[in-house]
């Protein structure tokens, strides 16, 4: 068992830096013994350096915690790439980058994420074969994040049943933040379940896109938070309950893909004690990583589905024994999750 004063053992923090092509790179990987640390890569502008390390080290500790109660042969990694402010050689940076990920020798395994896309991995795999989620000819159907939004839907399905016991989404009122890669996937599985939708973007063209293929409302950002909904589906960007939202809410199921959701573990509490059901992040928006992780063992699309479509049993199985212990599904995933891990709570994550 490991304890608090154990986690600088198991955190490492490589940073590298070329001024020549003003790069630099941020990799963070959480050590549990599980096996290679695999998460994304994310290329965004950044305040400070720091800021991009407590980025990659939330993010990577997040990972950590989707691969294991995901049951995962993995450990949790991110890498955090800050944009250039300069115009910048986009397959040089890229190159570079694979290079950092190369001399990890197979610790870290890198992927999409916000500002990376499938075609950049290809060009990474040229350079080093620690990454996946690439282009693959004869693959159509590879986009984890298709597979995210596949379990973000199964899971919403399976958080009404928990609340309302209803088998059906149809008539229910979702609310989407951001409809990007996953956002667009899930408008499109609750539109096809009968689900209304109100969602927003910052670029108009992508709720304009869900307005016209899925009839949905379209809804300024900042009005996101207070639209009476059923649930409200977070698919944007994280920490976005914090206590400046928290009392605008008016949902009843708080349930997306937005990695690290929460500003602290105390908005967890605040959530339930307003009777709104939070399902953790790290459980319901593990769909891309299974996928992943599969793919990386040669497995076909079948089995990957199927195993994608287990995070709303997970979901179901952690509700009925938390009910047991009289305790909230975030708390309870939360001993889980350290449980599988070895760990005692470790509170300075979040
Ligand atoms: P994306 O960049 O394709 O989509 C995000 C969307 O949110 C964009 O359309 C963006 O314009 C919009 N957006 C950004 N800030 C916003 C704001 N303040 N208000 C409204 N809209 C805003 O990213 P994605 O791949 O769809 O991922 C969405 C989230 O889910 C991210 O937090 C990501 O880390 C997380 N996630 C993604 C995957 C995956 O498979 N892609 C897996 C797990 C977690």
């Amino acid at each position: 068992m490991l304890s608090k004063n154990d986690k600088a053992n198991r955190s490492e923090l490589h940073i590298f830096q070329d001024k020549s092509l003003d790069f630099c790179a941020v990799i963070s990987l959480k050590q549990y013994g599980r096996g290679p640390a695999i998460g994304g890569c994310r290329m965004l502008s950044y305040p400070t350096l720091d800021a991009a390390i407590t980025d990659a080290n939330r993010l990577a500790h997040a990972m950590s915690y989707k691969a294991a109660i995901s049951q995962l042969p993995h450990d949790g990694g991110k890498a955090v790439i800050m944009r250039s402010t300069q115009h910048i050689d986009h397959a040089a940076i890229l190159k570079r980058f694979s290079e950092c990920v190369d001399s990890l020798n197979g610790r870290y395994i890198t992927t999409i994420d916000s500002g990376t896309s499938q075609a950049d991995m290809s060009i990474i795999k040229k350079y080093t074969p620690y990454v996946t989620g690439y282009l693959e000819e004869d693959l159509s159907d590879n986009n984890p994040s298709v597979s995210t939004a596949l379990g973000i839907f199964k899971g919403i399905q399976a958080a009404v049943k928990l609340l309302d016991g209803r088998d059906n989404l149809a008539g229910l009122h979702v609310a989407i933040q951001g409809v990007g890669s996953v956002g667009y996937f899930l408008a499109k599985h609750l539109y096809l379940a009968g689900a209304k939708l109100t969602v927003c973007d910052i670029d108009p063209t992508r709720a304009q896109r869900c307005s016209e293929e899925f009839n949905a409302t379209i809804v300024e950002p900042s009005a996101i938070y207070a639209v009476f909904c059923d649930v409200f589906a977070p698919c944007a960007l994280g920490q976005i309950i914090n206590p400046l939202t928290l009392s605008q809410f008016k949902t009843k199921i708080i349930a997306g893909a937005a990695n690290d959701q929460l500003s602290s573990p105390e908005i967890a509490k605040q959530l339930s004690q307003r009777n709104i059901l939070y399902v953790p992040d790290y459980l319901i928006n593990a769909g891309g990583l299974i996928h992943l992780s599969l793919q990386q063992e040669n497995k076909n699309h079948d089995i990957i589905t199927e195993h994608v479509e287990c995070i709303a049993d997970r979901i179901l199985n952690l509700a009925f024994t938390a009910r047991q212990q009289q305790k909230t599904l975030y708390e309870m995933t939360e001993i889980e999750v350290e449980r599988f891990l070895g760990v005692e709570a470790d509170d300075g994550h979040r």
